[in-house]
């Protein structure tokens, strides 16, 4: 056996083949025989278009079984897997196209025609669709080889896969991740979290993000059991099936989508042993109002691209509203001061640093970027800025290049946001610093607040009101604006670039 993460999930796979992997809501089941017939015969196809060690597979399929197949043949393969947004449009699958230089691209059949030219132009060696027939069709080109492969021996050090980070920040970088990135993170999720043979996983994250690759189906291919595959959220087919699952990992608008369905009740999640939260931010009103309705206190955990999982609240012991939980096993966490990098003294806030064996090797084609974010000991600076408490939790605070700077003092948009949430009537609130003349940068806030008939009758007054009341001055937005929604990415992530673009001229160029 080599350190091929394929080959570690493998030898744990249930010896009986017919144990189900795959379960679709139309009740098509995928067992783990399937999985290993099927990552085959694409391994074949693969290695038939010359694809060798190393060598780069991008994809931008939608959310099936075959697309996880097709992750495992990358991995069969030796390849290196690059999943990208099926958000993403023609222009930017041309940039991370070209950035990439994979030898093949795999794409929907309906995008195949605008992307062939894209794909050329980057030098792409074959362009494969996934889900439909003709001549392009992955699984038909596929389905007289032999399904019997041998997985290509890999080192712990070879990359595995290149995932592009969220873009929140600012533009999407490629995360190298190696195969012992993926088998250390995988290992210890399905450990911490107590997971059986018999756990039934309610999937309905993405597949090209870390969250519903390599935190979701990793965890699940290395305890060999199943899951329900839904292809998107959607509450509806939530509730069908949460009496068949046990475990659900979901980003927290998933929560609060629950949240405001009736049909939320003890009974619905009465089959669940764990809901599990990440990816962003849990309000710590979700996580007490999921307790209320449902009697789960939901576990929630830290972890980026570059790093796959960092921490979790413990399963068992006290799941902390406001807190990611502890460092996991063999990761270690440091606060530091974010212009010195001198770890700052305990329970002060700072940059958390993180470093061990699921910390990925560097940004693609990036050396300088890499060399800015790793220090020479190996520390990954996150660029999230929090601080580890008396119990050891760790406490996100926010972005540091989300730090508002006004007149010269540093405001956390977290510690405003806190307040304005506990406003009764307000949902949510992002914020923001945007040009100011004097100041250099104002606080504004933008505020979600609930219907006017469920009691959202809050306005900048009361705002203001309870921002002077618990915060000092500098603190205070200058600005408030009150809108219907707050742009999401796929991941639930809010937009914050995209609010300070809207509001950047509020005080005049
Ligand atoms: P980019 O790096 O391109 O700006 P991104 O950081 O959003 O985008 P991801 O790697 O998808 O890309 O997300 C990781 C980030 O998500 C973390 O650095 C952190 O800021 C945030 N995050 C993840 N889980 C949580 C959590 N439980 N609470 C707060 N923030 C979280
Ligand atoms: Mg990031």
């Amino acid at each position: 056996m080599t350190d091929n993460f394929f080959d570690i999930v493998a030898a744990r796979f249930p010896a009986d083949a017919d144990t189900s992997f795959i379960e679709l809501e139309s009740g098509r089941r995928y067992s783990y025989g399937d999985l290993m017939e099927i990552s085959g015969r694409y391994a074949r196809l693969l290695t038939g278009l010359g694809v060798a060690k190393g060598d780069r597979v991008a994809v931008q399929v939608e959310k099936s079984p075959e697309a996880v197949f097709l992750y495992l043949a990358c991995l069969r393969a030796g390849a290196a897997y690059l999943p990208l947004n099926t958000a993403y449009t023609k222009a930017e699958v041309g940039y991370f196209l070209g950035d990439a230089e994979p030898k093949v691209f795999v794409c929907t059949p309906a995008s195949e025609a605008a992307l062939a030219e894209t794909a050329r132009a980057a030098g792409v060696g074959a362009l494969l669709t996934l889900g439909g027939d003709g001549d392009g069709s992955l699984a038909e080109r596929a389905a007289g080889l032999d399904p019997a492969f041998d997985t290509v021996p890999c080192a712990a050090d070879d990359l595995a896969a290149i995932l592009y980070t969220s873009g929140t920040t600012g533009r999407s970088k490629g995360a190298m991740l190696s195969h012992r990135n993926l088998s250390s993170n995988a290992a210890t999720l399905h450990r911490i979290w107590g997971f059986r043979p018999d756990d039934v996983l309610l999937h309905a994250l993405p597949i090209f993000h870390t969250h519903g690759l390599f935190v979701a189906t990793n965890c699940v291919l290395m305890n060999g059991s199943g899951m329900l595959f839904l292809p998107r959220f959607d509450a509806d087919a939530v509730f069908r099936l949460l009496p068949r699952a046990t475990v659900m990992m979901g980003v927290p608008t998933f929560y609060t989508r629950l949240l405001a369905d009736p049909r939320l009740t003890p009974a619905a999640a009465a089959h669940m042993r764990l809901f599990i939260s990440g990816s962003a931010p849990l309000l710590a009103d979700t996580h007490r109002e999921f307790r209320e309705r449902t009697g789960h206190a939901i576990l929630e955990r830290y972890g980026m691209t570059e790093t796959g999982m960092l921490t979790s609240n413990p399963l068992d012991g006290d799941r902390i509203p406001g807190t990611v939980g502890f460092p996991l096993p063999k990761v270690s966490v440091r606060v530091a001061d974010e212009k010195t990098g001198e770890p700052v003294p305990d329970g002060d806030v700072g940059v958390l640093e993180v470093k061990g064996p699921n910390v990925f090797s560097g940004y693609w084609r990036m050396p300088e970027k890499t060399a800015q974010e790793i220090r020479p000991g190996g520390w990954f600076i996150t660029g999230d800025v929090g601080r580890i408490d008396a119990r050891g939790y760790v406490h996100i605070i926010g972005r540091a290049k989300d730090l508002v700077i006004s007149g010269g003092f540093n405001v956390y948009p977290k510690e405003v946001e806190t307040v304005i949430d506990a406003i009764d009537g307000v949902v949510e609130s992002a914020v923001i610093g945007i040009p100011h003349p004097d100041f250099g940068e104002a606080v504004m806030a933008v505020v979600l607040k609930r219907p006017r008939r469920a009691g959202g009758t809050v306005d900048e007054a009361a705002v203001i009101g309870a921002c002077k009341e618990q915060l000092a001055n500098f603190k205070v937005p200058k600005a408030v604006a009150f809108v219907d929604e707050l742009p999401r990415n796929a991941m639930g992530k809010v937009q914050k670039a995209l609010l300070r673009e809207t509001y950047k001229d509020r005080f005049g160029r």
